[in-house]
C-alpha cells in the first residue's frame, strides 16, 4: 500500500491509502485478475499515532473476473490480515481494544483507550472479547476440576484447568454433576481426574469419564481436615474458657458480690469477652458439626447447649451478637452539674446527691457515687480488675491452624501457644498427633499409610476426627491417589482467585459468557 496524502485535522490524523498491488485474487474461483472496473472508498479507524486518533481513507479497487466459467463477474479487491471486508477498523486496531477489554474490562477500559487516543464504548470493548474464538479443543489427560462462585456467590460455576499445560480449559456455568460429566464425554482423553470431596464431581468423574483415576485433591483434604480439627479444638477451649472464667470469678469473688460496682468496669467488660468468646466457640461448633451432617439434636447434646438455641443460630446464618443491654443511667443527663460542682471543690458525695434529687434526679445514691469512682478525676481507680491475667486462648480457627502447620515453622510464642493447648487435655494431644501423622503422609505422599491411619484414628474416641475418617473410607481409593500422586488441584485454586479478580473488575450485565471468554483469554 502507499500512502497518498496526510492531513492533520482538529480530531487526529486522516491518511489516505490505496493499494499498489496489479492484480487481485477472485474470492470465489481464485483466478487473479489485472482488469478494473471502478474505485470506491472505505474509511478505517486504524491504531493512534502519537496519541492522535487516525482514520484511513482507503481507496478499494474493483476487478473483473475473466474466467468465463465463474458466476462472479465483478470483485472487490481483499486485504487479508489488514481488515475485514466489511469492518470499519483494522484488524490491528480492534485487537488493541480486545487486549485493552481483557486487561480492564467496561468502563475502566473506555478511559484507558481514551487516554491511549483510541475513541471507543464500553459495548464495543465487550462486543469485542465475545467475538473472541473458543480455544480449539485439545487432549487433556489430566483434568483438575473445582467450583467458583459468581453473582456475589449466590450462584456458582465450575472451572477446569489442564494441570498439565496449567491452562484454564473452560469455564461451566453451574456445578450439576450432569454438566461435568458432558463435558468430560467430549474428552475422551482424560487419565486422571483430580476434584475435591465433595460427590458431585466424583459422579461427574464416574459418569463422564470412567476411564480416568479419580484423585482427591490434597488441598481439600487439607481443608476438610481443618474443619473437623476446628470443631474438635472449639468443644475444647469452650470447656477451657469456662474452667478460666470461674477462676477468675472465683478470685474475684469480693468485688462481683456488689454488682453495680463493677458495672462497666474493665472487669466486666473482660467477664463480657469471655463470655461472648465462649458463645463464639460453641457458635463455631455447632456450624461444623451440621456440616458435617449431625442432627440438631445431637449437636445440641454434644455442644451442651439448648435445642432451640442450635436450631436458632443455624437460622441466623452468622454468629447472633448479644445486643448490649440498656446502659442509660439516670444520673447521665446530671454529669456536667456533677463535673462542674467536683471543679468547685465540692468533694462530699452525699450533698451531691441531696443537689441531685432537688434537680429532679430520680435514680439511686450508689449510682451517683459509682460515677464519680469511675469518672471523675480525682476519684478513686478501681483497681481490683486490673489484677486478673487476660485470658489469651486463641480462636478454634487459628488453633486449628497452629496445629496443621509444620511444627519447625512455628515461631517461638506460637510453640508456646502450641504446648498449652496441647496440654488442655490428653484427647487434645492424641488429636495434634494423629493430625500431624496426617499432614505429614499428605506432604511425603505416603498414601500407603493411610489404611493405618484411619484404623488409628477410628480407635482415638475423637468423634470430629472419627467422621472425618469415616468420610474419606467412603471416598478411599480417590484419597489414596490424592495422597501419592504429585497432581495437586493448588493450580486450580490459583485459577480460582485469578478469576476472582477478573470478576472484581466487574463483567457486569453481560454475565457468565463474559466472565468465561475473560477467563479462558485471560492475559
Ligand atoms: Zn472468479
Amino acid at each position: 500500500m502507499l500512502i497518498d496524502q496526510i492531513q492533520i485535522t482538529e480530531n487526529g490524523l486522516v491518511i489516505a491509502i490505496v493499494a499498489t498491488h496489479p492484480t487481485s485474487c477472485c474470492p470465489l474461483c481464485s483466478q487473479r485478475s489485472s482488469s478494473i472496473q471502478s474505485h470506491y472508498r472505505r474509511s478505517l479507524r486504524d491504531v493512534p499515532c502519537g496519541g492522535r486518533r487516525v482514520q484511513l481513507c482507503l481507496t478499494v479497487r474493483k476487478f473483473y473476473c475473466r474466467n468465463p466459467l465463474c458466476e462472479r463477474k465483478v470483485f472487490t479487491e481483499r486485504f487479508p490480515a489488514f481488515v475485514e471486508p466489511w469492518a470499519r477498523m483494522t484488524i490491528r486496531h480492534c485487537e488493541q481494544i480486545t487486549s485493552i477489554g481483557l486487561a480492564t474490562c467496561g468502563k475502566g477500559g473506555t478511559r484507558l483507550a481514551a487516554r491511549l487516543g483510541i475513541h471507543t464504548t464500553r459495548q464495543t470493548i465487550l462486543r469485542r472479547i465475545m467475538a473472541l474464538p473458543d480455544s480449539p479443543p485439545e487432549s487433556i489427560l489430566f483434568l483438575g476440576i473445582d467450583d467458583f462462585s459468581f453473582l456475589r456467590g449466590f450462584r456458582f460455576g465450575t472451572i477446569l484447568v489442564n494441570l498439565e499445560s496449567h491452562h484454564v480449559v473452560d469455564l461451566l456455568s453451574d456445578r450439576e454433576a450432569e454438566t461435568s460429566a458432558a463435558w468430560m464425554r467430549q474428552h475422551p482423553d482424560l487419565m486422571v481426574v483430580s476434584r475435591d470431596r465433595g460427590g458431585t464431581y466424583a459422579s461427574a468423574a464416574a459418569q463422564g469419564a470412567p476411564q480416568a483415576t479419580q484423585c482427591a485433591d490434597r488441598f481439600h483434604l487439607m481443608k476438610n481436615l481443618g474443619e473437623a480439627l476446628e470443631g474438635f479444638l472449639a468443644h475444647h477451649l469452650a470447656r477451657e474458657r469456662k474452667r478460666q472464667t470461674d477462676i477468675m470469678l472465683d478470685s474475684q469473688a469480693q468485688v462481683w458480690q456488689s454488682k453495680r460496682a463493677t458495672r462497666s468496669s474493665p472487669m466486666l467488660e473482660r467477664l463480657q469477652q469471655s463470655r461472648r468468646e465462649e458463645r463464639l466457640a460453641h457458635y463455631e461448633q455447632v456450624v461444623n458439626l451440621s456440616k458435617q451432617g449431625l442432627s440438631q439434636q445431637a449437636i445440641a447434646e454434644r455442644v451442651g447447649i439448648g435445642h432451640s438455641t442450635v436450631s436458632n443460630w443455624l437460622a441466623a446464618g452468622a454468629f447472633p451478637e448479644r445486643k448490649p443491654r440498656e446502659q442509660v443511667s439516670h444520673v447521665d443527663q446530671y454529669l456536667p452539674y456533677l463535673f462542674q460542682r467536683w471543679e468547685d471543690g465540692c468533694h462530699n458525695i452525699a450533698r451531691l446527691f441531696r443537689e441531685l434529687v432537688e434537680r429532679g434526679y430520680q435514680g439511686s445514691y450508689e449510682s451517683v457515687r459509682d460515677n464519680i469512682v469511675r469518672l471523675l478525676p480525682t476519684g478513686r481507680k478501681n483497681t481490683a480488675a486490673s489484677s486478673s491475667k487476660s485470658l489469651a486462648l486463641p480462636s478454634s480457627r487459628q488453633a486449628a491452624f497452629l496445629f496443621l502447620r509444620r511444627p519447625e515453622k512455628l515461631r517461638v510464642e506460637e510453640q508456646e501457644l502450641l504446648t498449652k493447648l496441647r496440654q488442655m487435655n490428653p484427647e487434645v494431644d492424641l488429636a495434634y498427633d494423629l493430625v500431624q501423622q496426617f499432614a505429614q503422609m499428605l506432604r511425603s505422599r505416603r498414601g500407603e499409610h493411610l489404611d493405618a491411619w484411619l484404623a488409628q484414628t477410628e480407635s482415638s474416641n475423637l468423634p470430629e476426627l472419627q467422621s472425618f475418617a469415616a468420610g474419606i473410607q467412603k471416598d478411599k481409593d480417590a484419597v489414596r491417589a490424592g495422597l501419592t500422586w504429585w497432581i495437586s488441584n493448588g493450580m486450580v485454586e490459583g485459577h480460582v482467585n485469578k478469576l476472582k479478580l477478573i470478576k472484581r473488575q466487574g463483567y457486569g450485565k453481560a454475565g457468565f459468557p463474559l466472565l468465561r471468554k475473560r477467563v479462558l483469554h485471560a492475559l
